[in-house]
């Protein structure tokens, strides 16, 4: 069954969700689909890294990178040498997508296997920050999304690194998300569905291992408040 798309001004705000648009509107499992900015918030908030999607010269490249979000604003940060972040700032189209995996989703069949995630796709362009008080605040919401209280211990970027760095920043303006959970689908054949193997899920987590000091005599590394991923 196809899913008519919904003509929306993808300008148009919402308070809660962003609007759907034919560029994002899901069209396979559309029920997975959600446009919720709390939802699209947390996935965003709890991964670590993203992939930047864009063409040049006629080729897709795909590449990963960390990245924040401030707002309805994700940020990516490189060397000013960085020949994406280049492309990127001169005003490309670029389609990001972070995903999450929450488990293995393991049926009787072969067909039926799955993966149980939380993923988000953005469309737009990006747009370079030049503003040294904006770049050190985004740069400290960087150390921070990793270790919680982290920037304000550590020295902040100079004007050198400063210069040296790349900020760019993506609206969240064409925004989509999917989230999958739950067991396998039921099989489709009766035979299958009563198969002597297992099926289920194997949920799947990222943590953190102890920490490995690389300055023994410093201050212990005291696990901070751990962001959701923990
Ligand atoms: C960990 C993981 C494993 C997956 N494994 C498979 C697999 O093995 N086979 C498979 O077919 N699919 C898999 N998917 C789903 C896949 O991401 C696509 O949603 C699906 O393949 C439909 O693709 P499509 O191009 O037909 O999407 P459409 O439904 O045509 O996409 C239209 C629009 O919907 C939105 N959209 C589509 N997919 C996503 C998404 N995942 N997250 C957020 N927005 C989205 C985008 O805005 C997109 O432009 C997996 C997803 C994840 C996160």
């Amino acid at each position: 069954m196809t899913h008519a798309p919904r003509m929306i001004d993808p300008t148009t705000p919402s308070a809660t969700s962003y609007p759907e648009t034919p560029r994002t509107t899901l069209q396979r499992m559309p029920a997975r689909g959600t446009y919720d900015r709390a939802v699209v918030h947390a996935i965003l908030d709890e991964a670590l890294v993203c992939h930047m999607g864009f063409v040049q010269d006629g080729v897709p490249f795909v590449i990963p990178t960390t990245f924040v979000r401030d707002g309805e604003m994700l940020y990516v940060h490189g060397a000013v040498a960085s020949r994406t972040l280049k492309l990127l700032a001169s005003g490309a189209p670029i389609g990001v997508t972070v995903t999450l995996v929450d488990g293995l989703v393991l049926a009787r069949t072969a067909f039926h296997h799955s993966m149980n995630y939380r993923s988000v796709v953005i469309l737009g362009r990006a747009r370079e920050l030049w503003d040294p008080a904006e770049k050190r605040r985004i740069f400290a919401k960087l150390v921070d999304k990793v270790s919680p209280g982290r920037a304000a211990k550590v020295r902040e970027p100079n004007d050198k690194e400063l210069r040296a760095t790349s900020l760019l920043a993506i609206p969240l303006v064409e925004v989509s998300a999917k989230v999958r959970t739950g067991m396998p689908k039921a099989e489709d054949d009766a035979a299958d569905a009563v198969a002597p193997v297992w099926a289920g899920v194997v949920p799947l987590r990222l943590m953190a291992a102890p920490a490995k000091a690389e300055n023994e005599d410093a201050e212990q590394y005291m696990l901070p408040r751990l962001p959701a991923w923990a």
